[in-house]
């Protein structure tokens, strides 16, 4: 039995509302994340399908962290203690078409909701690059997609529902209580556990996705605020050989007068003529469909399909989000790097993301341009690339992804956040000993603060 179907079963089989207690995963194989590169600390999943099933867990113990999908590349969801998997609780419990909300427990992912709220006649703004994340996990970190006017995915959060050290259940809401709720939507894991979000949703819409090869990083420079405002999300993807950008993905609304125009010129990148991955060796048949086919937005947001879960095991990724007016500066600024970064990297990815008022959000009252790198499996050889990268970014404070490979300093990351204050001021209210506290929040966040 693998550790899916194991979840499953017993989610399936415990719907008592008293305390779950699972059994230690036995497998042979320890519990690791998505990518295989961290082994957690404890192979004990405990799963609720209930917010009485959390409440009593949380107040039994005196240490324990929520586990989502497991699709951190760090070691911010880790235990040494339990993890309270909230897998089962991945239903859609109401939908409010005047108020163009959804509110569902906090297992749901992505992949499983959208097709539901298209169906409805509804969607999200936005996607991040695969769908197979839950929403509660998503929120935590920041998780973004692409789309100068698009806040991450925590922004269409307007409501939560999270149980709390000493058992105690709060409903926030950004109508009622907007500081504490912006300070609470990006919460790494560190305040509680999230049982429900309810998400802001808006009436279906129809995508086209067109991709172009070859931008010379010179048109870039000179039209980059062009290029971004191209198409409602736009990444480009460049491995930082050659002095280009070797795709760009535009993906652009339907609605009339909002569709991109596809011209075989691109800014001297060149249309594409079939279907391609972002790395071009790989195949495209597990990437959402290009060529300017339309399709739902749920089936071009990403650029992965929902019926499949790319390479598996096979990457790691770091991410670093700038403050959008240096965006020409820290795309050279790493270009520059380019012998070094190559033989490690997969490929990088440049998307924009709009400000927001999410306390621990990157994007934290400013809009950000991002620089993500897809690296080959190969920590050893990917770690000492990470301080190089991040000191030619340290003058645009650059703020790293909390669910990616970072090495900044908890010093530096305190400098850059002006709101980690008030953040550890708010966790030290709802969880005064700790209880959902490792090694990754106490190094980063809680370290001059911690009892
Ligand atoms: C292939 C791949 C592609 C990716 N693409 C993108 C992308 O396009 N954009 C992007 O920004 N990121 C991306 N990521 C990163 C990833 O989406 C985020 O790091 C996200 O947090 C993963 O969600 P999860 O549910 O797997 O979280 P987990 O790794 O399981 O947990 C992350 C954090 O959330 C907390 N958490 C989870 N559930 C709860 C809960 N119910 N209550 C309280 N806290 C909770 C955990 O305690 C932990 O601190 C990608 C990752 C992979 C593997």
């Amino acid at each position: 039995m693998n550790k899916r179907t194991f979840l499953k079963l017993f989610g399936t089989i415990l719907a008592s509302p008293a305390v779950v207690r699972l059994l230690a995963w036995a497998g042979p194989e320890k519990l690791r994340n998505w990518a295989g590169n961290i082994e957690y600390s404890t192979d004990r999943v405990e799963t609720a399908i209930s917010l009485a099933q959390v409440e009593g867990y949380v107040k039994s113990q005196t240490k324990l962290k929520a586990l989502g999908t497991r699709h951190c590349f760090n070691n911010i969801a880790d235990s040494k203690d339990s993890f309270l998997s909230l897998k089962p609780m991945d239903q859609v419990i109401s939908l409010d078409p005047a108020k163009r909300t959804v509110t569902v427990g906090a297992g749901m992912t992505y992949g499983k909701l959208s097709p539901i709220l298209d169906a409805q006649g509804f969607a999200l703004h936005n996607l991040a690059s695969l769908p197979h994340i839950s929403v509660a996990g998503a929120c935590s970190t920041a998780t973004h997609g692409s789309g100068e006017k698009n806040g991450n995915l925590a922004t269409a959060a307007s409501g939560l529902e999270l149980v709390t050290a000493n058992g105690e259940v709060l409903n926030l809401s950004r109508d009622h209580d907007p500081e504490t709720f912006n300070g609470t939507v990006v919460g790494l894991g560190a305040l509680g556990i999230i049982t429900k979000v309810t998400l802001d949703i808006q009436p279906t819409f129809m995508m086209r996705q067109y991709v172009y090869e070859d931008l010379p990083f010179s048109e870039l420079k000179d039209h980059f605020d062009a290029i971004e405002a191209s198409g409602y999300s736009v990444s480009l993807f460049t491995d930082w050989q050659k002095h280009r950008v070797n795709e760009v993905w535009i993906k652009s609304r339907m609605e009339a007068g909002r569709a991109f125009q596809a011209m075989p010129d691109f800014f001297g990148a060149k249309l594409a003529t079939r279907n391609l991955h972002p790395i071009k060796e790989l195949s495209a048949e597990n990437c959402t469909e290009q060529m300017g086919v339309p399709g739902p937005w749920y089936e071009r947001l990403p650029h992965f399909r929902m019926g499949f879960t790319p390479s598996a095991g096979k990457e790691l990724q770091s991410e670093y989000f700038v403050p959008r007016q240096h965006a020409i500066e820290a795309i050279l600024a790493v270009e520059r790097l380019h012998e070094q970064v190559g033989p490690a990297l997969l490929i990088t990815e440049i998307r924009t993301i709009a400000a927001d008022r999410l306390w621990m959000s990157p994007c934290y009252e400013q809009d950000c341009v991002t620089i993500h790198f897809t690296w080959r499996p190969d920590w050893p050889a990917v770690r000492p690339l990470l301080p190089i990268i991040e000191k030619e970014l340290a003058p645009f404070n650059a703020r790293p992804h909390w669910g990616k490979l970072f090495t900044i300093s908890p010093l530096q990351l305190k400098r850059i956040y002006k709101k980690m204050p008030d953040f550890v001021a708010l966790s030290n209210r709802y969880d005064p000993k700790g209880k959902f506290r490792n090694e990754f929040l106490n190094r980063n966040i809680f370290a001059d603060h911690a009892a």
